[in-house]
């Protein structure tokens, strides 16, 4: 995961461009990755693909001739969309065009402007504080053109044609937890998920909001076999694991990292469904209010590096990027056994002691299984509850009751029922 944060964090990225196009050929060197490039001009519901911009350099020069914010220092340096101009202003003329953080004076801001034609420069405080000539000479050598926007995805088929989806965003230039650690966790789950499972997996490299829009409207056909789906953004950072409810907010992803979570030993929180953050916003918009959550650490815009230069290389911790692919594998693993099973014996509790499942005594100091979690299978295996409502239900984590039904399927106890449909949760009382 640190290869490709550190390969990719000095890459200026925007929603089009050939930033995003090397992002997606790095990441493609470590996954099988489709790359799409969807022509500027192509409607995609109430938005249309922008056209495509590229930067080669730009700078501000003060009366010696000094770059003093130049854009190969940093990319966050220029607004991010910024339109070409060349020029000569006058410290007040050029004032409207700039922009810095007077509570953090030694950070640059990052700012974009998509989709209104502008040009600016972020610089840090101290920079700005330090201009004092009448007139500057500025440039920005960048182009905005016909072209197409880029996206990247990495299809691995199931047994089934049920699909998980996992999107990020690749729209970002050197910002490291917004933005980096998502991918990074992406790939290796990607990698995790290669060998043929139940379900199908479907990974997105997307630009924020355009890409997510410009998927759906390109594949509205395939979006029902999407059973599941997680968005991963921030989550190299120090903060607690946070896992963002889906707009039905009882949907079993939902329900899933919530076991995950209340099991896990360590700090973490899940919130409800809002429709502000990462590209949730458009899965679970209301024309296909798909089953996505969104996994973060500390959640956007409540971190002071949040969309500066200090959301840099030291920002990011590798202990919460491994914590954070762990828990959505695990999340994964538990989709993947998720089912629903029917007690072959139902009337009264079948003779355990005649198939070795009982045990008289306490006090074994290697129990092969915990006589209550098979209990609790057999008693709730009616058909209508799969296994993770029976480990919600009983208090117990999901593999062990996991490992309850799987013992009881070898005694011909269970018998699982017609694949389960993620999406219709079983009836319960
Ligand atoms: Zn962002």
């Amino acid at each position: 995961m640190w290869e490709i944060i550190s390969k990719l964090y000095p890459i200026c990225r925007s929603i089009t461009g050939n930033g995003t196009r090397e992002t997606l050929r790095i990441i493609g060197q470590h996954i099988p990755l489709d790359i799409h490039e969807v022509p500027s001009g192509t409607k995609v519901f109430d938005w249309t693909v922008p056209q495509e911009w590229n930067i080669k350099d730009a700078f501000i020069k003060n009366a010696q001739g000094q770059r003093i914010v130049d854009f190969a220092q940093s990319n966050l340096h220029v607004m991010s969309y910024s339109i070409p101009f060349e020029g000569k202003l006058s410290l007040d003329e050029l004032k409207s065009h700039l922009f810095t953080l007077p509570d953090h004076p030694d950070w640059i801001p990052y700012r974009t402007s998509y989709y209104k034609e502008d040009w600016g420069f972020c610089l840090t405080h101290h920079q700005l504080d330090e201009m004092s000539d009448p007139e500057y000479e500025v440039s920005v050598e960048s182009s905005l053109m016909q072209g197409h926007l880029s996206y990247g995805e990495c299809f691995i088929p199931g047994q089934t044609e049920d699909e998980i989806l996992v999107s990020c965003h690749v729209c970002h230039p050197s910002l490291c937890n917004d933005n980096l650690s998502g991918i990074a966790v992406s790939v290796s789950l990607a990698r995790q998920m290669s060998q043929s499972r139940k379900y199908s997996y479907r990974f997105l490299f997307i630009p924020g909001t355009i890409g997510s829009i410009t998927w759906l409207a390109l594949n509205e056909k395939q979006t029902p076999r999407i059973k599941h789906g997680v968005v991963i953004t921030g989550v190299g950072d120090r903060g607690p694991f946070t896992y963002k409810k889906t707009r039905r907010g009882d949907a079993e992803i939902d329900r899933a990292f919530s076991h995950v979570l209340k099991h896990s030993e360590d700090s973490s929180q899940v919130i409800d469904f809002q429709p502000y953050g990462y590209d949730e916003r458009q899965f679970c918009s209301p024309g296909f209010n798909l089953p996505v959550g969104c996994v973060m650490r500390t959640p956007f815009g409540q971190y002071p590096e949040y969309h500066t230069s200090a959301d840099n290389l030291d920002f990011v911790q590798m202990e919460s990027l491994v914590d954070s692919f762990r828990k959505c594998a695990e999340v994964l693993n538990l989709l993947e056994d998720n089912a629903v099973y029917v007690n072959q014996n139902p009337k009264c509790e079948p003779q355990l002691g005649k198939r070795g499942l009982y045990q008289s005594t306490g006090g074994e100091s290697h129990k092969r299984f915990d006589q209550r979690a098979l209990l609790w299978v057999l008693n709730l295996s009616d058909g209508t509850h799969d296994l993770l409502d029976i480990a919600e239900r009983s208090n117990y984590d999901f593999e062990t009751i996991k490992d309850a039904a799987n013992l009881l399927v070898k005694n011909d106890l269970l018998k699982p029922v017609a694949p389960h449909d993620g999406n219709s949760r079983p009836v319960c009382d």
